[in-house]
């Protein structure tokens, strides 16, 4: 199976880690919507919300301590920042891998 973000987690496709351990890491997205654009990935392969399962479920503990974790060192926690998973094809997905945007650094208001 080729995954792109199986890969960049396993480290076998070099990419800068904003943050990273056993269960998520967090990288810039390569094409940025907003001044900061992020993309925060569990490490489980996991394609959308319909495959969760009990296994699987402390994969969200550890994407809303990213989320947190992040958001404050990069200095958009207090001013806000909106996050979005998009889930198969009417969910406009392109990656068939879980992540969740963080957009912020301005108004995203806009911005989808
Ligand atoms: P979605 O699947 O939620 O529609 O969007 C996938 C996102 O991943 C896009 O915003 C795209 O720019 C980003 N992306 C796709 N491939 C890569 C990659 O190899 N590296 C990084 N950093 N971002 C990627
Ligand atoms: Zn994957």
């Amino acid at each position: 199976m080729s995954c792109i973000f199986c890969a960049i987690g396993q480290g076998s496709i070099p990419a800068e880690k904003l943050y990273d351990n056993e269960a998520v890491f967090v990288i810039a997205d390569i094409h940025p919507k907003a001044k900061v654009h992020l993309l925060v990935i569990p490490k489980q392969h996991i394609v959308t919300f319909n495959d969760f399962t009990p296994v699987t479920y402390g994969s969200m503990a550890s994407v809303a301590e990213a989320i947190a974790n992040v958001t404050q060192r990069l200095g958009i926690a207090k001013s806000g920042y909106k996050v979005i998973a998009n889930n198969g094809s009417d969910g406009g997905q392109a990656v068939p891998h879980l992540h969740f945007h963080i957009l912020g650094g301005e108004p995203v208001q806009g911005i989808t």
